[in-house]
């Protein structure tokens, strides 16, 4: 490659495999282009790749001109009495003249099942970070000339090549492959998830039925047994209910259903259904509500569990004798509802990750409120349903300060009244 012309052809070449490496898909085509180019390059009457494989402990042919792959296909070429082995152990280049040594390791197998006599070769290694990975060698220099330093030179930037691509799509393989898999286990946790649910929703209503059948039954001195089963299994329904929520959220069944809703009622509403755990607890829940005649377009059903998870959090989360605040503002462009506690409130580190599904600040052995972290999350989810945003302020061991905006009508550009 003395003259300018031969540089330019062997960039040409050199360019032409870069693109097809950086474009192609598939690696066999690149394979076979990298070989063309090294019997074209070294002036070879024919080229090849094999590749180490790791339960043979051998080397396979990957690439050769096609109409001979059909006679190498089956064949191992051992690591030991091969040229091919040689170089793959050792890591450096060989080159055989036609000068032969009595000892050259020269895999006979392969020259008889191409019915062909290996003359002259050139092997080189295909390294990539610092792991051999096969070998590429090309075989039988025109006019039975030997190899010179400059052919190894061709090769071995052929064989890094062919080591890129071949490292690029095991790469990617195996990203498809876990890819699969993800899908696959995620696939199976839907259907798990789906039947165990339907599972438990059968039985769990009969408990509920008979538990309530039964409290209303027994004497008022035996009814508080019959109502520890109804709150336990109510419960454990609430648990299934906001479980069946994320699944349907996850798998973006949930939809929007606009209608008009009152925002102040909506409130008043929850609020009152909060009354025998807040009345429990000691809990004072106000109301600071905005027009009562503010209608907006929500999805009622959804607003209000948002509202419930708030509203529940801020009685859990507050000592008895606490007090909760709701309070509605009418924004320019949006209505901002907030719950605000004077309960223990949230450390810094972790106001931003209470709205990730399962996540509570307390740890789970020491946990002195029950729950499964999902509310707030189902919460966000709902409320960006909409168009709107949900965050908190807090002082720790002082309350929480939970508000959420929505537009007041769905609309392109989030809303207006
Ligand atoms: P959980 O079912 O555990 O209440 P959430 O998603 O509703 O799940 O809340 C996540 C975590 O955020 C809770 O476990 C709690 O640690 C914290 N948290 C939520 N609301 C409040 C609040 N009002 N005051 C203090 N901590 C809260």
């Amino acid at each position: 490659m003395n003259n300018p012309t031969d540089h330019l052809n062997w960039l040409e070449h050199l360019l032409a495999l870069c693109r097809k490496i950086s474009e192609h898909q598939e690696l066999d085509p690149i394979l076979q282009s990298i070989i063309q180019t090294a019997s074209a390059l070294t002036g070879s009457e024919s080229s090849s790749i094999l590749i180490y494989e790791q339960g043979t402990r051998s080397l396979r042919f990957r690439a050769i001109p096609l109409h001979l792959m059909k006679s190498v296909k089956l064949i191992s070429v051992p690591l030991e009495r091969s040229v091919a082995g040689w170089v793959f152990r050792n890591r450096k280049p060989m080159v055989l003249g036609r000068q032969r040594r009595a000892d050259d390791p020269i895999y006979r197998v392969v020259d008889r099942e191409l019915s062909a006599e290996t003359r002259t070769l050139l092997a080189v290694p295909m390294i990539v970070r610092d792991r051999t990975i096969g070998v590429l060698e090309a075989v039988n220099k025109q006019n039975d000339a030997d190899y010179t330093a400059e052919d190894v030179k061709v090769v071995e930037i052929l064989a890094a090549l062919a080591a890129i691509a071949i490292e690029g799509w095991r790469l990617q393989d195996e990203a498809e492959k876990a890819q699969q898999a993800v899908q696959e286990a995620e696939q199976m946790k839907t259907n798990f998830v789906a039947v165990a649910f339907h599972e438990l929703r059968t039985p769990l209503g009969v408990i509920l039925g008979q538990a309530a059948l039964l409290q209303e039954s027994l004497p008022p001195e035996q009814r508080q047994s019959a109502e520890s089963i109804l709150n336990s299994a109510l419960q454990l329904r609430g648990i299934i209910e906001q479980f069946s929520t994320v699944e349907a959220l996850e798998r973006g069944l949930h939809q929007v259903q606009y209608e008009r809703v009152a925002p102040a009622e909506l409130a008043r509403q929850v609020i009152e259904s909060f009354g025998f755990p807040a009345s429990e607890k000691g809990i004072r829940i106000a109301l600071r509500p905005c027009r009562t005649d503010l209608l907006i377009e929500c999805d009622r059903q959804k607003i209000r569990t948002v509202l419930e998870n708030l509203l529940n959090n801020a009685i859990t989360y507050t000592d008895p004798g606490g007090q909760v605040l709701v309070k509605i503002e009418e924004l320019p462009q949006y209505v901002r509802v907030s719950v605000m506690d004077n309960g223990i409130g949230i450390p810094a580190g972790e106001r931003e990750k209470v709205f990730q599904r399962f996540y509570q600040v307390e740890k789970h052995l020491t946990r002195r409120h029950g729950g499964m972290g999902l509310g707030l999350s189902i919460a966000k989810e709902m409320v960006e349903l909409h168009g709107g945003r949900i965050w908190v302020e807090s002082v720790e061991g002082k309350g929480s300060n939970f508000s959420f905006e929505i537009p007041y009508a769905p609309s392109p550009r989030g809303g207006g009244k």
